[in-house]
């Protein structure tokens, strides 16, 4: 008991150190009306988080204090950013409502906390968001961009405390940290804090890589303070003589650009020759900092030969997030490089804290209106991304330990797929029916097949077709649960609907050929077609697999042969459809025989005359090969009827079909097989003679061109609506010049 409340003493007079750490960093920002709001925000936060305790064990109050000091010392802000941090936590995590919040503390802490609260309900379910888009809806998710730094101060000391988390929590805590918010302190200007969130995110994420780093610099220490010193000995004797007050400081860069920098130029730690950069700071008035600062680089380019690529003036052109400086690297002794940065005290504080401290120089209004300056400026930032938004693209050096990706639709909302996921589950995750209709995809404006794989931050449009249907290969590339039971479970009813029409087809064409459908011909057709099941049999005629030509081939079987006997004696030696003896008289017409079009032999029917022109039908008679007869013929009738298995289709053709060679360019998708279904459909379909066939593809899209000969333009009409069926082919384009 005594123990208890020792330790409950303890934690109080910690809990007061904090709060008075806190109005001495906001002492020029707050007045006494301001202290009493944030003693009664104090007070609310004490009492609401009163029973809770962090993982480490400490109570929970200390994280909104915390924060609060970041907010007030680290990042400049005053009396209601204070406020707002300390309940941050408070709607979320405890009875409090935002309510409650409006009606204490007014509607400006009320919306900070609202945008807080939605902000982290966003991030906890999305990790990664490109940066654009990440950018976009900080914007909507806050209009007061108070959210943005509280959430940032937030962050901070989450991953200063990290080390009491499990250890998945801190990897995608850490990632999700370098991911998004180290590059948006970044782009805010808030450099201190950006340098160590990316040393602490590489803490958890690569730890051997940083304790190697941390060591290494260590041991260097007493090797580099030396250099420093003998560096910076003459500079200094000058600047004294020349009566500048100033600081010099040798300062190791961050443990996560020193691994930046091994990593990008492929060299050890040993191998990295500005590990440091050497910082000469000169209490100057802001009226002469311009030409105090390049006195002074004219003072160390008299010791030390500069390297003229690397001057960087950010004076006379600050960043766009305020940074001004003045960086030089020269030849320092011993040969090594030296990165020299030379600026005022007023720019070393916004170096180090961002524009807070940068309005807090500027003179004239009162200091909450200057602040309110500054928060416009920032928000400025965000919306027009000008030339830094590049830059801070660029630093979003993705390094996801999550098994999860995060997609945009082109309006913006998000989708989490598992990793692997291709556009086609993309798809499906949008709507069954979207899925069961793509045809491709467009990722960040790029076409792309159905089996690309998405990466986290891909923007992806779904091109759908109502001729698309799912397909079983599917199945080989999408990888959510969804999508797979979608697409069986449509194949099934496919197959099912395909077999039963398969069924009829085979009834009818059996009726029509005067074979009984039954048990024992459906057997001898499985058996025939090597197939398992009638449901097989009728699926592959369904499907069109067992068209007439094989049906046929079983007929022939069946009746002994009677067919290729016919077509071995009648087919004509020789190529090309020609003027039959017998048939001077039709001039340019020509008979041609049977789906395949064929030019056999034959005879015209004496009983009725067919002339070119005519609606003609072959018979195939026992001794006298094909008799030709019209359509209308006083036989046809029964001739069709009693013998339809012996009646071949015919038709006249111009007998000196002209060629004509066309050029066709076609574009789509790609995917496998889809090269051979163009030939199949061009020669074997449509009898179409190809010339060449050119095909390239990029990245699942193609063009193809190929040259075709045909009889006339309703040949090529027709060869062209016949390619537009294929489900992939985007366009077809008559090519009218070479
Ligand atoms: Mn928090």
């Amino acid at each position: 008991m005594e123990q208890q409340k020792t330790q409950e003493e303890l934690e109080k007079r910690e809990m007061e150190r904090i709060y008075r750490a806190i109005l001495r960093a906001a002492a020029d920002k707050v007045n006494s009306d301001d202290k009493k709001v944030i003693r009664k925000a104090y007070n609310l936060a004490v009492d609401a988080h009163s029973d809770m305790r962090r993982k480490s064990g400490e109570p929970y109050i200390y994280h909104p204090l915390e924060v609060a000091l970041i907010v007030a010392k680290e990042i400049g802000l005053g009396a209601t950013s204070i406020v707002a941090a300390f309940l941050h936590d408070v709607v979320e995590d405890t009875d409090y409502t935002l309510e409650d919040i409006d009606r204490l503390f007014g509607e400006k802490v009320a919306r900070i906390i609202d945008g807080l609260t939605k902000i982290s309900g966003v991030f906890d379910q999305n990790i990664s968001l490109q940066a654009e888009n990440f950018r976009k809806m900080l914007l909507t998710l806050s209009e007061d961009v108070r959210v943005i730094l509280i959430k940032l101060a937030d962050r901070l000391h989450n991953m200063r405390t990290l080390g009491s988390m499990p250890a998945y929590k801190q990897l995608k805590i850490a990632s999700e940290t370098l991911y998004i918010y180290a590059p948006l302190a970044h782009r805010l200007g808030l450099y201190a804090i950006k340098s160590e969130l990316e040393d602490l995110g590489l803490k958890y994420t690569e730890p051997e890589v940083y304790r190697d780093i941390k060591l290494k610099l260590r041991e260097e220490k007493e090797e580099r303070v030396k250099y420093i010193q003998k560096f910076s000995a003459p500079i200094r004797k000058k600047l004294k003589e020349e009566g500048f007050e100033f600081d010099i400081k040798g300062r190791p860069k961050s443990i996560y650009s020193i691994r930046n920098k091994m990593k990008k130029q492929g060299v050890s730690f040993e191998e990295v020759y500005d590990k440091f950069a050497i910082r000469i700071i000169i209490n100057s008035e802001e009226s002469r900092e311009k030409a105090d600062s390049w006195r002074v680089y004219s003072i160390i380019t008299d010791y030390y030969r500069p390297n003229p690529d690397r001057l960087r003036d950010w004076i006379s052109t600050p960043r766009a997030n305020g940074y001004e400086s003045l960086h030089t690297t020269v030849m320092g002794p011993d040969g090594h490089w030296v990165e020299v940065q030379i600026r005022s005290s007023r720019m070393d504080e916004v170096a180090e804290k961002g524009l807070a401290a940068h309005w807090r120089y500027k003179e004239g209004s009162s200091k909450e209106s200057r602040l309110d300056e500054w928060i416009n400026r920032i928000r400025e930032l965000l919306e027009k991304p000008e030339q830094n938004a590049v830059e801070f693209i660029d630093d979003f050096k993705l390094n996801l330990f999550s098994d999860e990706i995060f997609i945009f639709t082109p309006k913006g909302d998000l989708k989490t797929l598992p990793v692997g996921a291709t556009a086609l589950d993309f798809a499906y995750e949008i709507h069954t029916e979207i899925g069961q209709k793509c045809l491709g995809a467009k990722v960040n404006a790029k076409l792309v097949p159905l089996s690309y794989q998405l990466k986290s931050g891909d923007q992806v449009e779904i091109i759908t077709s109502q001729k698309q249907k799912p397909k079983e290969d599917w199945l080989n590339f999408v990888v959510t649960a969804k999508a797979r039971s979608k697409i069986k479970s449509s194949m099934k009813e496919e197959r099912k609907a395909i077999s039963e029409e398969g069924k009829e087809i085979l009834q009818r064409k059996l009726k029509h050929i005067k074979i009984p459908f039954n048990d024992k011909t459906i057997n001898d057709l499985a058996r025939f077609f090597k197939l398992k099941t009638s449901q097989d049999l009728f699926y592959q005629v369904g499907t069109g697999v067992i068209d007439n030509k094989r049906l046929k081939a079983y007929m022939n079987e069946r009746s002994g042969g009677f067919y290729s006997y016919i077509k071995s004696k009648f087919t004509r030696k020789g190529s090309g459809p020609k003027v039959p003896e017998s048939d001077k008289d039709s001039k340019n017409q020509v008979l041609v025989f049977g789906d395949d079009e064929e030019t056999l032999d034959y005879k015209l029917a004496k009983c009725c005359n067919p002339i070119p022109g005519d609606n003609v039908f072959g018979f195939i008679t026992i001794n006298e090969g094909i008799k030709v007869h019209r359509v209308d013929c006083p036989n046809a009738v029964r001739l069709q009827s009693n013998y339809a298995y012996r009646i071949i289709k015919s038709r006249w053709v111009p007998s000196d079909r002209t060629n004509f060679v066309s050029i066709l360019v076609i574009k789509g998708f790609d995917r496998s097989g889809i090269v051979n279904e163009l030939t199949r459909i061009i020669s074997n379909d449509m009898k179409v003679n190809i010339k060449s066939i050119n095909i390239s593809g990029t990245d699942g899209y193609f063009e193809g061109i190929i040259t075709v000969v045909v009889y006339d333009k309703n040949h090529l009409d027709e060869l062209i609506e016949n390619i537009r069926e294929i489900e992939e082919i985007q366009s077809v384009e008559r090519k009218y010049k070479k």
